[in-house]
């Protein structure tokens, strides 16, 4: 993925998605008899799920990608979406399988052992690692980031406001 800057990611997703398939799925997506036409885009409206996928009785696909969750994640994040809905998108073609099941992990194992990439198993976007994280050394509160960004000052510890501050805990 070395060719293909942020930049093209965020503007030209459907470049990416040829990128992706040629690279890791041999083509085997854009090129699926099954499929008669792909789209992917981004959505303003999905502020949980980082990213999904819809197939269509008639054959068109399309994947939405989460702006609001994924604009300012560094690529290699969205490629990580990217990857786990266009695992959906050949398992639903190849099997009309839609699940996070065996197939689906058995995918999961694949990019991680000969990518080197490890592709979230769920849609929540809980499940990306956040890198910044935060305890309150009065009480147990806990908060992780995906980007850097400061805790509240308040939070709520046993159903009390605890203005205890908050210190940065590595991993
Ligand atoms: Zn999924
Ligand atoms: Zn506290």
């Amino acid at each position: 993925m070395t060719s293909i800057t942020k930049k093209e990611f965020i503007y030209n997703l459907e470049k990416t998605v040829h990128h992706v398939d040629k690279h890791y799925f041999n083509d085997k997506i854009t090129t699926h008899p099954n499929l008669k036409k792909l789209k992917v885009e981004w959505s303003n409206k999905m502020k949980i799920c980082a990213g999904n996928v819809c197939v269509y009785k008639d054959g068109k696909a399309i994947i939405r990608l989460s702006k609001p969750i994924l604009n300012k994640q560094p690529s290699i994040d969205i490629l990580r979406i990217l990857i786990h809905e266009m695992i959906h998108l050949i398992l639903i073609l190849d099997q009309n399988d839609n699940t996070h099941g065996t197939n689906f992990l058995n995918y999961i194992n694949l990019f991680s052992e000969k990518y080197k990439i490890k592709v979230p198993i769920k849609h929540n976007f809980r499940t990306i690692d956040r890198k910044y994280h935060w305890i309150c050394t009065k009480c147990d509160f806990r908060i992780s980031y995906l980007t850097k960004r400061r805790p509240p000052k308040k939070h709520l510890s046993n159903g009390d406001t605890c203005h205890g501050p908050c210190i940065r805990k590595l991993n």
